[in-house]
């Protein structure tokens, strides 16, 4: 439209033309009498010089009244920028414009926070940079993440139709499934008192196409928990959602990584190398404590099991002869820790259930703990060998059951390893990258509240096949055909190979997971009913599309790539929502409120 170039466009080869820009006032310097305007678009800026000799006063006046984000278009010539004014830091810095003609094509008001400026942005309080969503996102940085994203949708849905997939689409108002996260409800007016549920994710429709006969289905599906916002967790968020038929683990790794590595290239310019690492659940646990382990660093966790088995600190001893272990880190240089991280390792220890923390200090040539007394020579000879123990050491011990003292020391691991980070004693390049795959999870996990087993993926996993004999006598002994795929500690996605057999899926709601049959038949009858007709084997994985987008451009928060995220709290600050409503939308809706009322809302 009233433009001839975009504001990053044009370099000293187009001195001497006559251009027209469009955009906003980025900025305006008002130097020698001159009037220095950069006009920004989407692309980027070009700076623009308004001269009251060359032009008439009414228009030098208008420009003058120009501020910040107002809307131009400005036309005039190309020319070098006047010797020593070069601005190295942008791609136009070796031109300017000289302006003709100025048409204003809308003011702003003052802004609620500069946009300009990336280190004042920094500082802008977050709830206000959402409640004006649309100034935040012109921010240069927030461009750059939403061009980001689409590029990696666009190289994923280019990826899968060179692989032969089929982009489906699955419904938004789906059926009340309530066995995983909270849903969001949807209330339907033609069916009095009958509800819809937004999907946490397309699992059986996806499931359902390959009974469908589609073979290899993907879609970037909107899905939606209505969770407790955790850290960094939004109620709607994308996934990169597929399903194959026909296939094994090994066919869905290589995809994966074929995804990846074109992602990472097209939006980084970056090869990774595949294939990627894989690691046993229990190894993972075993040597970092997590199932998402974040291989970066080291501070791999130690057994020692054996050595103290025979202990005289009964601490030791007597979680072995419960049937626990004993593990340990070293924590490398952290012998000077405060009290204060002492205490913090403490809490997160006790979180875990466990009584406290111990742990000995490496320091002038001295073990300085209350519990070295306890040790013999031998248990001390093995520590000192196992954990590699030199001066500075810090090493921090968790005597329990097997999962949770690795997991103890896999929280405690991380946090030492962000106190090095803290005081630059630990630095990893932003762009290293380190993927796995996390594998042979167990299919089971117990719930001690309900005294019941319940999937650790979802129930649509199938059993590895050498472990179904001991679904019904020994589940724990299950491990799932279940996957993860971890990066830096993150875990990017996760799926399985599923059961496909009526049966065998029967087994593992009724008697398995104890769902009674009746509620079975209402939540999943259809599933059951379509396995019957022809399933083929097939299996899928989900990968988080939001979190993907965070870790490419490099910023902790998924709320820097969604372009209208929610609060913690699960408002919209923007458009203020969620919101009352009026009284004969509820009575169209069959509702009646039983909480008092919000405001601005009667049950009438
Ligand atoms: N639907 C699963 C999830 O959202 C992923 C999968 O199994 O494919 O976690």
């Amino acid at each position: 439209m009233k433009r001839t170039h975009h504001c990053n466009q044009l370099r000293p080869a187009q001195i001497g033309e006559i251009v027209t820009l469009s955009g906003w006032v980025h900025s305006r310097r008002d130097l020698g009498g001159l009037i220095f305007i950069d006009v920004r678009d989407r692309e980027g800026r070009t700076q623009t010089v308004f001269d009251p000799s060359d032009l008439p006063r009414e228009l030098f006046e208008q420009a003058a009244a120009l501020r910040s984000e107002c809307v131009v278009s400005v036309t005039g010539k190309v020319r070098a920028r006047p010797e020593g004014t070069n601005n190295t830091k942008i791609a136009t810095g070796e031109i300017e414009i000289g302006v003709a003609a100025l048409e204003v094509l809308n003011m702003a008001e003052v802004l609620p926070f500069p946009v300009d400026d990336p280190e004042v942005a920094r500082t802008v309080n977050e709830e206000l940079r959402l409640q004006y969503r649309y100034l935040d996102l012109r921010r240069p940085e927030m461009t750059r993440n939403l061009r980001l994203r689409s590029k990696v949708a666009t190289a994923a849905r280019v990826y899968f139709d060179e692989e032969g997939f089929l982009e489906v689409e699955t419904p938004t108002l789906f059926k009340s499934t309530p066995e995983g996260a909270r849903e969001f409800l949807v209330p339907s007016r033609v069916n009095p008192g009958k509800f819809y549920a937004l999907p946490q994710s397309p699992q059986q429709f996806k499931q359902i196409l390959m009974v469908a006969g589609v073979e290899k289905y993907f879609q970037l599906a909107r899905c939606y928990r209505d969770e407790d916002q955790r850290a960094d967790r939004q109620l709607e968020f994308t996934q990169i959602d597929l399903e194959m038929s026909f296939i094994e683990r090994e066919d869905i790794y290589q995809l994966i990584e074929g995804l990846l590595k074109r992602v990472w290239k097209s939006a980084l310019g970056m090869d990774i190398t595949t294939p990627f690492l894989r690691l046993s659940f229990a190894e993972a646990l075993n040597r970092f404590g997590i199932d998402k382990p974040d291989l970066r660093f080291g501070m791999e966790l130690c057994d020692l099991t054996d050595a103290f088995r025979a202990s005289a600190f009964k601490v030791f001893s007597g979680a072995i002869a419960a049937g626990g272990v004993v593990k340990a880190i070293n924590a490398k240089g952290l012998a000077d820790a405060t009290q204060g991280q002492i205490e913090t390792m403490t809490e997160h220890a006790k979180s875990f259930g466990a009584k406290g923390l111990a742990y000995i200090k490496v320091e002038k040539g001295e073990w300085k703990s209350p519990i070295v007394k306890f040790f013999s020579e031998a248990e001390k000879t093995a520590l000192r060998e196992k954990l590699k123990m030199e001066e500075g050491d810090l090493i921090l011990f968790a005597a329990d059951q097997w999962l949770n003292a690795c997991e103890i020391l896999g929280k405690i691991r991380l946090y030492c390893a962000d106190v090095l980070k803290g005081q630059r004693r630990l630095t990893i390049p932003g762009n290293r990258f380190d993927f796995l795959w996390v594998v042979d999870f167990p299919l089971l996990a117990f719930d001690k509240e309900q005294n019941r087993w319940y999937s650790s993926h979802h129930p649509f996993t199938a059993p590895v096949a050498e472990d179904v004999p001991f679904l019904k006598d020994d589940p724990k002994k299950v491990r799932g055909q279940h996957y993860d795929i971890v990066v830096n500690g993150v875990e990017l996605g996760g799926g399985s190979i599923r059961i496909h057999r009526p049966d065998v899926q029967k087994v593992i709601f009724e008697e398995v997971l104890q769902i009674p049959p009746d509620l079975v038949k209402a939540r999943f009858g259809y599933m059951l009913e379509a396995f019957k007709y022809g399933a083929p084997p097939h299996g899928g994985i989900a990968l988080g599309f939001d979190r993907l987008c965070a870790i490419l451009c490099g910023t902790p928060s998924i709320r820097d790539v969604i372009a209208f995220p929610k609060t913690a709290k699960g408002t919209d600050l923007m458009t203020d929502s969620p919101g009352s409503i009026e009284p004969k939308q509820l009575r169209d809706l069959h509702i009646e409120l039983k909480v008092p009322p919000a405001k601005g809302v009667t049950t009438g």
